[in-house]
């Protein structure tokens, strides 16, 4: 543990949280009043701020904007009914976002100086955490290198933002999929477990092209052989097959998402079968055909539990039962609600207090 972290504060002299409609929040769109600051030269991070969200100055020379050292993080804060407030597993995004760094050639920073920064912006605007059901704020940290040189080289100096937005409930109707194998978003040896800026950017024409198609979401396979699941959209694929949790292991390829991770404890504590192996597409198709998926859902921070509706393959569409009838996504929801609320014993430590 380092010492306490130096962060200069200057707060806004006008807030906009009197004209924002917290019933009518659109995931990603309303900014809290301020933003954290930091700035990476000379080989360490300094500058540490809380200044009112708004522009910044960067040159266009930039190699974030040219080659991609860029990557994200993204994190829920929580309001509890004692007005406590929470950070949900903060420590898993730290160690993430190192992982991410380190495969862009960027900067790595402490786990304690991460969570010290994500508290003390989430303490400023501490306001701006919506206290109704399936209200949070989401936390959005990120790093891009500010080098002015256009040669392909790691930069030298870089910038750590921390964003806020206030969120409301992610209600999705069960989504239509489809499995997609033709366009990969990552292959052996690329950079899928890093939340790098670039695998979104490249996901979005095929997203597209089935947007149009008439899916709501993609899953994607394996980029050798289009034979085994990956992720669905910016979600970890999680599966009950036969009263098994099944969902591909977290290695090369696949974001190693701290959702699925926590739905993998909570299915131990329930006493559900767990399996981390590949998935097969002709297995979950035969699943579906004989009855045995008893859920599909996409796992990530933004929805928690996206239900997959239908699996579109090989030119045939499968059903799968209503959401409202999934027994181990429902009781995974409820479950962690109460936790992250506050509203049950936090036996796992997941939530991440901030005073
Ligand atoms: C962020 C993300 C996830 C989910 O990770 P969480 O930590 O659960 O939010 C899964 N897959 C991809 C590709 C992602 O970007």
């Amino acid at each position: 543990m380092t010492d306490t972290l130096d962060i200069k504060i200057t707060k806004t002299s006008k807030s906009r949280l009197a004209e924002t409609d917290f019933s009518n929040l659109v995931f990603g769109r309303t900014f809290s009043d301020h933003m954290l600051v930091a700035d990476y030269s000379d080989g360490e991070w300094k500058n540490f701020e809380i200044v009112p969200y708004g522009e910044i100055t960067v040159s266009p020379g930039i190699s974030a904007l040219h080659y991609g050292q860029s990557f994200f993080e993204g994190i829920k804060a929580y309001k509890h009914a004692d007005g406590k407030v929470s950070i949900f597993r903060p420590d898993k995004n730290a160690q993430r976002f190192n992982k991410s760094a380190e495969r862009l050639c960027m900067p790595t920073i402490p786990e304690d100086v991460f969570l010290q920064s994500l508290a003390a912006i989430v303490d400023v605007d501490r306001d701006w955490i919506p206290g109704a059901p399936g209200h949070s704020l989401y936390i959005r940290p990120f790093m891009f290198a500010t080098d002015q040189y256009l040669g392909v080289a790691p930069s030298k100096t870089y910038k750590y933002i921390v964003l806020l937005c206030p969120v409301g409930p992610y209600f999705t109707k069960p989504l239509r999929v489809k499995i997609e194998t033709h366009y990969t978003r990552s292959a052996e040896g690329g950079m899928g477990f890093a939340k790098s800026s670039g695998n979104y950017g490249g996901s979005m024409f095929p997203a597209k092209k089935a947007t149009e198609e008439g899916f709501d979401q993609l899953i994607w396979t394996d980029a050798k052989e289009h034979k085994y699941i990956e992720e669905m959209g910016a979600a970890n694929a999680m599966f009950v097959i036969d009263g098994t949790v099944v969902t591909p292991p977290a290695l090369d390829t696949i974001l190693d998402g701290v959702t699925r991770d926590t739905v993998i404890q909570l299915a131990h504590d329930f006493g559900v079968p767990v399996e981390e192996r590949k998935v097969s597409v002709d297995e979950l198709i035969e699943t579906a055909r004989n009855g045995k998926l008893n859920d599909a859902f996409g796992a990530g921070t933004a929805a928690t539990i996206a239900p997959v509706g239908s699996i579109f393959a090989n030119g045939e569409e499968y059903f799968l039962t209503a959401p409202e009838n999934r027994e181990f996504s429902q009781k995974v929801l409820k479950t962690l609600d109460a936790i992250r609320y506050g509203n049950a014993p936090d036996t796992h430590g997941w939530n991440y207090l901030v005073s």
